[in-house]
């Protein structure tokens, strides 16, 4: 018997989550499926939606190849461009679209010889302050990439720092920056683009679900289209419209019982207040659980919830069975019994919280464990 650790990828999730995208925003959908489509597998994930996809956006060269060798012919944004000039003749040749956000590309990109143009997303830093060129820079950039042949179609983007935090204006800032800087757009630039029919592109998930003041013409879900919300406040909710796409189970692979004062696991950080049954679990930080959820964090074994306790540990976790043992004895609940870290019973987004963290930086982690990929409910 292998290791029983299985992340379950729903697909048919992942194909409702992006029309649920599709619909909430209007318009085309670039499905952001960077860093293996956020833990979840880029190919699969592409392929899921391959018919219906309106493009897909990854964060670096080497995963827009990954997926054109598995077929995918749909356009692909790069989300930071390139990183070196090198990589030109293969965004010529791949036909990928790239990001321009910084001042270094743009000259690289006009000095280079490419044998066909390429399609750029100009990016305006309108107050993330990371990547994208400053409100006063962006339409002399913009000019003088119109004018040259390097240069096919621009989409004018932007991307919001806060957008998930519904009780601030920071994003409805950002929006008045990008509004003030098209206009202003409008009035600098001397080009024969009509530059009323030019595309733009601001939201990504929590903006989708939250600002319905950020629209444009191309949306760019990412975390939404695993089935986690967002937004804290309709995170939990039961009505939550998006399903998610992993399931992370494993099994009970030992049972335990200590009594009161007795400590358990690593660093003894928990200390039985009454005599405890513990399930061990085959499902540890090396697998993605994080190290730091504590006490507490909601886990559900043979479908019911109860809480880990104790130090989370490499390979393994324990769970509390105490009550199980009370209920329903321990005949229905021992060695073997399932277990689900996260998925449909557990939010993915309760064991973030718990653990300091977010549900993006979950589902990037988890490695080490079988994937199971279906495409029907089960
Ligand atoms: C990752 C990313 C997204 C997707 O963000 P989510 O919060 O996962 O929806 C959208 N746009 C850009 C520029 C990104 O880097």
């Amino acid at each position: 018997m292998s290791r029983p650790a299985i992340a379950h990828i729903r697909l048919d999730a992942f194909r409702h989550n992006y029309r649920i995208a599709k619909q909430c925003h209007g318009g085309k959908a670039l499905a952001v499926i960077k860093a293996n489509a956020y833990g979840h597998g880029a190919v699969q994930c592409a392929n899921a939606i391959a018919d219906v996809a309106d493009g897909f956006a990854v964060a670096a060269i080497e995963e827009a190849l990954q997926l054109r060798e598995a077929g995918i012919t749909a356009p692909i944004l790069l989300l930071e461009g390139f990183f070196e000039a090198a990589e030109l003749p293969l965004i010529v040749a791949h036909n990928l679209w790239i990001v321009i956000h910084h001042a270094w590309q743009l000259e690289v990109l006009l000095a280079a010889k490419l044998a066909q143009a390429v399609q750029v997303w100009l990016k305006l830093d309108s107050g993330m302050h990371r990547e994208g060129f400053p409100p006063a820079e962006y339409a002399s950039a913009y000019a003088r990439l119109s004018q040259h042949a390097n240069v096919d179609k621009i989409v004018l983007m932007s991307h919001f720092a806060d957008a998930d935090n519904l009780n601030s204006q920071y994003t409805q800032q950002q929006i008045e920056v990008f509004k003030q800087t098209i206009l202003d757009l409008k009035g600098d630039v001397t080009t024969n683009n009509p530059i009323d029919l030019l595309e733009i592109s601001l939201a990504n998930s929590a903006a989708i679900l939250g600002w319905h003041q950020a629209r444009g013409d191309w949306s760019r879900p990412g975390i939404m289209l695993y089935g986690a919300n967002p937004l804290p406040e309709i995170g939990d909710s039961s009505n939550n419209i998006l399903q998610p796409v992993m399931q992370l189970t494993s099994r009970i692979i030992s049972i335990q019982k200590v009594t009161q004062g007795q400590s358990i696991g690593y660093g003894g950080i928990f200390t039985a207040e009454h005599d405890t049954t513990l399930g061990i679990v085959a499902c540890g930080y090396a697998d993605g659980y994080p190290r730091a959820a504590t006490t507490g964090t909601p886990v559900a074994v043979d479908g019911k919830i109860t809480r880990l306790i104790g130090r989370v540990s490499m390979d393994m976790l324990f769970v509390d069975l105490t009550d199980f043992d009370h209920s329903i004895g321990l005949s229905d609940v021992g060695i073997g019994s399932s277990v689900e870290l996260w998925g449909d019973q557990v939010p993915v987004n309760a064991v973030a919280v718990a653990a300091g963290t977010v549900a993006y930086e979950l589902f990037c982690n988890v490695k080490r464990v079988q994937f199971h990929y279906s495409d029907t409910k089960f």
